[in-house]
């Protein structure tokens, strides 16, 4: 990525990738992304149309984005989210477009979404017993990931990762039956430590592993490459790979080429910080100028390190 066109910012990052988040509902609770009773119902309004969806995502490629990933909440239960699919795949300039997903509603939908021009898709599973996807999820069945999984698969979707969030005292026991999918599966399967914020910010201490526990338990990866954030390994001989994403315990702000848009019209330049600039409302050079100026005005870091996350918001309402 980072054509003629893209955008630095103020520290000399190339800024090509846009997460937007299509809606802050969700049919899980995952425990450490919300709380128990959900999302307070917002009015109708309060949040992006299809039309304004697709409106940003053409802002931001004009801006120099290349690369945008559809994210919530869960963006399955979004209604019109094929729509909005179908109206940034046609966006001339935009070279991939991604999707983040629970995974649970593939079964129907992984098919029309290929069919609506997402390219690849990231399906989040923490967990391979069935107790503690239920105990996690609070509304889940793993089953029903595992059946999305190979929806996916069905559908044609190739490069899948598996994200699972890391979590000392939970999934600490099964690394080695995620690395053994990479042995039977051509799937990045990636590690990601937990991050404080929302209902886990107050968990703890145990809970917050650094990735490079499995690096130490098990010396036979090998490193493949760094891309952007995220170091990736493979077992000798697995057609699949591994890949550690440490945004607690190393600093990788400084490879950070993201920008952010909640469902309700905000533009973030970090996850974890304050920082919002609301881009409803503004149309043509106006909407581009604002994206500009969000993308120019990227923090430098977060501060995961020393304190939980700035930002008040939970993670489904920002977009993971
Ligand atoms: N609902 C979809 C899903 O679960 O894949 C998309 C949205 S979810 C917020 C995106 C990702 O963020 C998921 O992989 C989830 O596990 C992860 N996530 C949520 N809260 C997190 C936290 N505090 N630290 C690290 N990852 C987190
Ligand atoms: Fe929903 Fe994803 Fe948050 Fe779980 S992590 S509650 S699936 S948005």
């Amino acid at each position: 990525m980072g054509g003629a066109n893209s955008l630095q910012d103020q520290y000399g990052r190339t800024v090509d990738y846009l997460r937007l988040s299509v809606t802050d509902l969700c049919n899980y609770r995952c425990q450490y992304c919300m709380g128990p009773q959900g999302v307070e119902k917002r009015p109708h309004g309060a949040m992006l149309s299809v039309e304004e969806c697709v409106e940003i995502g053409a802002a931001a490629v004009a801006c120099g984005v290349k690369k945008i990933r559809l994210t919530g909440g869960e963006p399955l239960v979004r209604r019109g989210l094929l729509d909005i699919c179908r109206g940034l795949r046609a966006l001339p300039g935009l070279e991939e477009l991604c999707l983040t997903t629970n995974g649970s509603l593939l079964p129907n939908l992984a098919g029309p979404l290929r069919k609506a021009g997402v390219d690849r898709l990231n399906i989040s599973l923490d967990t391979l017993h069935p107790d503690r996807f239920a105990a996690m999820t609070r509304l889940g069945r793993l089953e029903d990931a595992l059946s999305g999984i190979q929806a996916a698969e069905d559908a044609g979707f190739t490069n899948l990762k598996l994200d699972t969030v890391l979590i000392g005292g939970f999934n600490d026991d099964e690394i080695n039956d995620f690395l053994a999918l990479t042995m039977d599966h051509p799937w990045e399967v990636r590690f990601i430590e937990l991050m404080p914020m929302g209902p886990c910010a107050q968990w703890e201490k145990s809970c917050f592993l650094p990735v490079e526990h499995i690096l130490k338990n098990n010396p036979a990866l090998q490193i493949l490459s760094t891309e952007g954030v995220a170091r990736r390994y493979r077992l000798p001989q697995a057609p699949g790979t591994v890949g550690l994403i440490s945004p607690v315990s190393h600093d990788f702000c400084g490879a950070c080429r993201r920008i952010r848009v909640t469902a309700d019209g905000r533009l973030k330049g970090c996850l974890h910080s304050r920082e919002e600039r609301p881009l409803r409302g503004l149309h043509g050079e106006a909407l581009q100028s604002a994206i500009r100026a969000g993308i120019v005005q990227k923090p430098s870091r977060h501060h995961l390190a020393d304190r939980p996350s700035d930002t008040p918001r939970t993670m489904n309402q920002i977009g993971g």
